[in-house]
């Protein structure tokens, strides 16, 4: 008798708990969705005026030699401030679609290193205004399958960071390799820096939202925080994962492991 009443209890308490535990998440997941709607609506809402305020600048661009300095000055300064905007409306539109699973993949066949090379070009601009030198270590020509935008648009991210956390005349490196000997092949993308490198303390938060380094809290950086975490997304659509080893004021090191067809 006593182990059959022990049994009905314990399954009761897993039926009370279970129910409070629904009851009390709900609320919780609710307001989550409810919030990643109001995230994802007002950001496009924003979209559209961003692109006519965009629009108009560029019309009045074509007019600035009539301008005074002063107004070409502050013309330029609100390009700049339009298009960060732009892109942070862009982001955390990615954000909250991402977390829907609502990305469509496009997998394509492409060769490796001319697309590196293609991606690292206009950086390498950026980077010689720091004295920086930027280089790809390429291997011999591979042609893969994968989701050419979202590889791109992941490098950049690790690219830009490279450039924003290195001092001048530091240096950057991207290199690969693949793992084909497994089952499911895999590609491997280094990102190197010799910059100022991150704290074992930031480490663990570098891939939250908003998240930035107490150095980095103001935006005139262009500093947003939201970039490792749109990288984080992207390789989580992608199927793969994300590692870092970093050193302060020695440098970083961030792994994409992705698999390839
Ligand atoms: P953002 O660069 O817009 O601030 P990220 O999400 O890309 O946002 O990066 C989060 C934080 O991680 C940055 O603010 C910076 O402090 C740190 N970080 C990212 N990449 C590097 C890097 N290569 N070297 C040093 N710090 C970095």
């Amino acid at each position: 008798i006593s182990f059959s009443l022990s049994l009905i209890f314990l399954f009761l308490a897993l039926y009370i708990g279970k129910k409070m535990t629904n009851q009390a998440m709900r609320p919780i997941i609710h307001s989550f969705d409810l919030q990643q709607e109001f995230i994802a609506n007002a950001s496009h809402e924003l979209r559209t005026p961003l692109s006519v305020i965009q629009a108009g600048l560029d019309i009045i661009d074509l007019e600035k030699n009539s301008l005074s300095s002063f107004s070409t000055e502050t013309l330029s300064d609100i390009k700049n401030e339009i298009r960060s905007t732009t892109q942070l409306v862009n982001d955390l539109l990615f954000l909250t679609r991402s977390d829907a699973s609502q990305v469509e993949i496009n997998n394509t066949e492409f060769e490796l290193n001319d697309f590196l090379l293609n991606i690292i070009r206009p950086f390498q601009l950026i980077a010689s205004k720091k004295h920086q030198t930027l280089t790809l270590q390429t291997n011999k020509p591979i042609l893969i399958k994968q989701d050419q935008e979202k590889l791109k648009q992941l490098i950049y991210i690790f690219l830009d960071n490279a450039i924003k956390y290195t001092p001048e005349k530091g240096v950057i490196t991207i290199q690969y390799n693949l793992n084909d000997m497994q089952k499911k092949p895999k590609l491997n993308i280094e990102i190197l820096d010799s910059g100022i490198g991150i704290s074992s303390s930031d480490l663990e938060h570098i891939f939250d939202r908003f998240y930035r380094t107490e150095k980095h809290r103001s935006r005139t950086e262009g500093s947003t925080g939201l970039g490792l975490s749109i990288a984080k997304s992207l390789v989580s659509v992608l199927g793969g994962s994300l590692t870092v080893k970093s050193q302060l004021n020695k440098g970083s090191k961030f792994t994409i492991k992705i698999p390839i067809k």
